[in-house]
């Protein structure tokens, strides 16, 4: 395989025009037989990375995965763009499994899913010895180690995958490893000299902001409505908090569902699964949540309370943004929360256990009082080094501060003279030498520190205050909010630093403003919003038809891309990043009208396609012949390639079931479905009926259906003709 050949695969199959960093590095060591190990945070693209050699290479690509739940979503996805996957769990009857075998044996499968609890059953061992493994692909390998944070110990199981097909590479993916758990994984794995590829942990399209912790609900509401339609998840510290946030939201009619531990299984899932299809707007969550979510389009994550660890944050607020479009992540932090945090890590029994809840709190503290770059803060944390000098993409970069060091010695001293007693309202009456009773009687207005301040009002000195205090500066009383000095402040003093602070009243915090137009000519951030929300709706209604995610159909970027371009020909829409010839097929046509219709409707917008000698439009179109009659059938074509039962898709598009079937028939035998067999029979009635077919001829059912004996029903027996004219038409693969 040359790398254009990888590149030809990946713009046809996934409708990508390039790779994201290491992965054709990844893909040409699996290529090359090579075991390795891919570290590459979430996001950036770790699925493709096995997806493709797995259409690259001849034999079946094996992915073990922890979560049966997002097996389903993934497999749909792979279908939808033309590839011929499936996925082998305990949730799935007798019948599914067996088809799946099937089509193994039959080598019509690229990709299976398998969870780690099958590797040692003795069936599924059995079916490995028969099938023709090229590639196992290990995903979330961290699960392996006891070392990471979500030990399975199915994952140790791994070990025997290895021994049944040692010729087989291994491929091992995680966003999440310590050092230590790095080496761990290689070791447990028992990884064969591994390529090792370590992705860099920035996520530049995240914007990080801390903010004092108030008027948290004043800023989530103020993001909803600057942001309409946008998804949001909201971490909360407990339970109850979740489900207080959640009716809320609900209240003020935004569409908001709670996930935690304590609601059961069945409304968790189905709350996880209208938030990932875009029927709820925001979930309001605890940590429970998330290991697994694949929603590309959430655009904040918002931690109303400050989380126990940087790692924890980097994971949750990685949420954002997965598909590299601009996404908030906002933590609320005060110093209140901190020694609440104290006080529970102090009673902690376990000494070692508290150590490390000690560090942790000590690591985030330090992250959120930090006056400098936010991710180079958290990139520092995983030991990486943030080249650039600042990232104009967090809230202090973006902040406009000025020098605060007089006005900040002037706030310290005042709250040193007067005993570390008082609210910043006091200190700052104090400082502006205001005319007040309370502190005649206690003599303030005697100490040198009475009426130093003209510069500054009294509401400026008080958000100064509140500054100072989230860079540690002042410490806040757990009781009443009075002002004290802390280590760090005094240090301040003594060592006459120099400090920077956000300029007061302009410091409200710099968030992604509303979706304002901007002049650059990037689709990401400049195009038509009145177009997307057409689009968007074309999309969710196609994704409920199907019963899949929208983002199956296409995600944000694409679609924006399109509002950006206004294609209007086949060809320009394949010239979109996102779009392969396979989804090009199934939805082209419904996004093109929309598109043309907008364009008539707004006084002829043209297609703005860069040209259709753009090097997208020239790559080549899919080599398979399929496809050419199938336009009759576009309805049933995308259903019946989920191997949907006919019954099902009949009731799906309001269609009698002989007319489906009739559909199905013809679709199967002009080689048009990707996987015909969950519409045949087993393989020793198929081979009954062709034997059949070949004795009486395929002219007619009738006769082969009594050469049979009646045995069979007439179902089986057209769609087992249709896979026989298929095969003997010398279109197909076989
Ligand atoms: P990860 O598993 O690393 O979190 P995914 O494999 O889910 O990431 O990919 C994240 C998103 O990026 C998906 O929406 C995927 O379709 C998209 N993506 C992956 N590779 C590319 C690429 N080469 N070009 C454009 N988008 C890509
Ligand atoms: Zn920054």
């Amino acid at each position: 395989q040359t790398s254009q050949d990888i590149r030809t695969i990946l713009k046809t199959r996934f409708g990508y025009d390039d790779f994201r960093p290491l992965q054709a590095e990844v893909i040409r060591a699996a290529l090359g037989g090579q075991d390795c190990f891919a570290l590459m945070p979430t996001g950036a693209g770790k699925s493709i990375c096995y997806q493709l050699p797995a259409l690259a290479m001849d034999g079946l690509t094996i992915v073990v995965s922890p979560l049966i739940a997002l097996m389903k979503d993934q497999v749909d996805a792979l279908k939808s763009n033309g590839v011929s996957a499936a996925f082998l769990n305990s949730a799935q009857s007798w019948d599914e499994q067996n088809a799946v075998r099937k089509s193994a044996f039959e080598k019509r499968l690229d990709l299976l899913y398998v969870a780690p609890e099958r590797i040692p059953q003795a069936a599924f061992r059995h079916f490995l010895e028969a099938v023709d493994v090229s590639l196992i692909a290990v995903d979330e390998a961290h699960c392996i180690s006891e070392w990471g944070h979500e030990f399975r110990p199915e994952y140790r199981n791994l070990k025997t995958l290895r021994a049944l097909k040692p010729a087989a590479p291994v491929m091992a993916l995680t966003a999440t490893a310590t050092e230590r758990a790095r080496e761990d994984i290689v070791r447990q794995l028992e990884l064969r000299e591994p390529r090792v590829f370590v992705a860099s942990f920035d996520r530049p399209n995240l914007r990080y902001s801390v903010l004092p912790d108030r008027n948290r609900n004043e800023f989530l509401d103020k993001w909803l409505s600057d942001h309409p339609n946008e998804s949001a998840i909201i971490y909360r510290g407990s339970r109850a908090g979740a489900d207080e946030t959640a009716e809320r939201l609900a209240d003020v009619g935004v569409s908001a569902l709670p996930y935690h531990a304590g609601l059961d299984e069945r409304t968790r899932t189905r709350n996880q699964e209208r938030f990932v299809r875009d029927e709820a707007r925001v979930i309001a969550a605890t940590v429970a949540f998330g290991m697994g979510i694949d929603k590309p389009n959430v655009r904040l994550v918002m931690h109303y309370e400050t989380p126990s660890s940087v790692e924890r944050y980097y994971q949750e607020s990685g949420r954002a943004g997965r598909d590299g479009l601009e996404a908030d992540c906002v933590m609320f932090h005060g110093p209140r929360e901190r020694d609440r945090a104290a006080y529970f890590i102090e009673r902690m029994e376990d000494g070692a256990l508290r150590a490390a809840a000690e560090r942790n709190l000590d690591a985030i503290t330090a992250y959120c009082q930090t006056a400098s770059c936010r991710r180079e803060a958290l990139l520092a944390h995983f030991g990486e080094r943030y080249a650039a000098d600042g990232c104009d993409n967090c809230d202090n970069c973006l902040a406009d501060t000025f020098d605060a060091t007089i006005i900040a010695q002037k706030i310290l001293s005042a709250v040193i003279r007067t005993g570390g007693r008082y609210g910043a309202t006091y200190i700052a009456q104090v400082l502006r030498g205001s005319d007040s009773a309370q502190i005649r009687q206690r003599g303030h207005e005697t100490l040198s520190v009475f009426g130093i301040v003209d510069d500054f009002s009294e509401a400026a000195i008080k958000e100064l205050a509140a500054s100072m205090s989230a860079r540690g500066m002042l410490a806040v009383g757990s009781d009443y909010p009075t002002l004290s000095a802390t280590a760090k402040g005094r240090e301040f003093l003594r060592l006459r630093e120099s400090v920077w602070l956000p300029v007061p009243t302009k410091s409200a915090p710099r968030i992604r403003g509303a979706s304002a137009p901007s002049s650059t000519s990037d689709p990401a951030s400049d195009y038509d919003a009145a177009l997307f929300e057409k689009l968007r709706a074309l999309r969710s209604r196609l994704a409920s038809e199907l019963g899949v995610p929208p983002y199956v159909i296409f995600g944000d970027r694409p679609l924006r891309e399109m509002c950006h371009n206004f294609p209007q020909s086949p060809a320009s829409l394949l010239a979109i990043n996102g779009v392969g010839q396979r989804k090009l097929e199934d939805y082209g046509a419904a996004f093109l009208e929309i598109i043309a219709d907008y364009a008539r409707e707004n006084g002829g917008i043209p297609d703005k396609t860069p040209s259709a000698a753009s090097p997208s439009a020239a790559i080549p179109r899919a080599t398979e012949p399929r496809r050419r009659s199938t336009r009759r059938y576009d309805k049933t074509l995308p259903l019946a390639d989920l191997g949907l039962p006919v019954r099902e898709i009949a009731e799906r598009l309001s269609l009698r079931e002989t007319t489906v079937a009739g559909h199905v028939e013809n679709l199967i035998a002009s080689n048009a479905l990707r996987d015909p067999s969950p519409y045949l029979p087993e393989r020793g009635r198929l081979d009954q009926i062709i034997a059949a077919i070949e004795a009486v001829g395929d002219a007619r059912l009738k006769p082969i259906y009594l050469h049979l004996d009646e045995a069979f029903d007439y179902e089986e027996i057209r769609f087992a003709r249709a896979y026989y004219r298929a095969r003997n038409s010398g279109g197909g693969d076989g």
